[in-house]
């Protein structure tokens, strides 16, 4: 029988997730045999689809928003990665069980152009992103501050994770910027609504958009313009799904086949 695999998520019909991980199946020769699918599913059907895919078999699924803390509270068996996270993206069916385990958080690091160590790194967002991503840098002994529209979401994040909250933070003082907002996905100006000035980027940081799109975003292209470093959502996303799929195959990925598929 040929084994399934999904993204569930509600939208989902924009994801890169069912191109770039057909392409490794293929490219690893498991094309045959395994298979990757989109699949739109509403909050409150999310618990009864997961339960009933092993049945139909699936033998693991990506969860992307909103249903990534939903995915957690469903698991028999969490990593302790995805329970100090509190969210989780990747599930694999096996035996009766459903196992969570979360690769945003290694996927951001796996992403960026050197350690970020004992960097001082500023995380724009509280969402479910900026969990990974706030819980991924304190992991790796960065400092981090973390500013968002609402306060009290940053504040809240930052009692449970750690970190510090910043209200007017000056964006030159950073080596590590990373936009874990949604600003940018609908068009919006990054710079009328997140607290960065366009000519406000230096040539030795790093400018990491967790956003991703056919184009770069305006916030790159910003950075990018002052010599910054920048990564973007789509190398994330790869660096993700290819721990994902290390997971469920047991096969080492390949990244540039993922990258390409990803890119197209
Ligand atoms: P989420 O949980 O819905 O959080 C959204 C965040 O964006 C919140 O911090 C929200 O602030 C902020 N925000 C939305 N509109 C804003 C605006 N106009 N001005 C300022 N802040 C605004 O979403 P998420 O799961 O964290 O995802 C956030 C972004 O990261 C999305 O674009 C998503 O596509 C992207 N993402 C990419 C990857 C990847 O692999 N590349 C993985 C995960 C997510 P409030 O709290 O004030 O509402």
């Amino acid at each position: 029988m040929m084994k399934r695999l999904a993204v569930l998520g509600h939208p989902v019909e924009h994801s890169r997730s069912p191109a770039m991980q057909n392409a490794a199946l293929a490219a690893v020769g498991l094309g045959e045999e395994w298979s990757y699918e989109a699949i739109d599913v509403a909050p409150d059907r999310f618990e009864q689809r997961v339960l009933a895919m092993p049945g139909e078999g699936f033998v693991g699924a990506n969860v992307t928003v909103p249903h990534k803390g939903a995915a957690l509270a469903l698991a028999d068996d969490l990593s302790e990665t995805c329970r100090e996270i509190g969210a989780a993206n990747t599930l694999s069916f096996e035996g009766g069980e459903v196992r969570a385990d979360n690769t945003d958080a290694e996927g951001l690091l796996r992403a960026l152009p050197s350690s970020p160590q004992g960097k001082r790194a500023l995380v724009l967002g509280a969402g479910g992103a900026a969990r990974a991503i706030v819980w991924a840098l304190l992991r790796e002994c960065a400092t981090v501050e973390v500013w968002n529209r609402t306060e009290l979401r940053s504040r809240n994040l930052c009692e449970e994770l750690g970190g510090e909250t910043v209200a007017d933070p000056d964006p030159t003082t950073y080596e590590l910027i990373v936009n874990s907002t949604a600003v940018g996905l609908g068009g919006e100006d990054p710079f009328a609504e997140l607290p960065l000035r366009r000519e406000g980027f230096s040539p030795d940081q790093v400018v990491v958009d967790m956003v991703y799109g056919a184009k770069p975003t305006e916030l790159l292209l910003a950075a990018q313009a002052i010599g910054a470093t920048t990564v973007d959502g789509l190398e994330v996303l790869v660096q993700q799904g290819a721990l994902s799929f290390e997971i469920w195959t047991g096969r080492e990925a390949p990244l540039d086949t993922m990258r390409s598929a990803a890119r197209l």
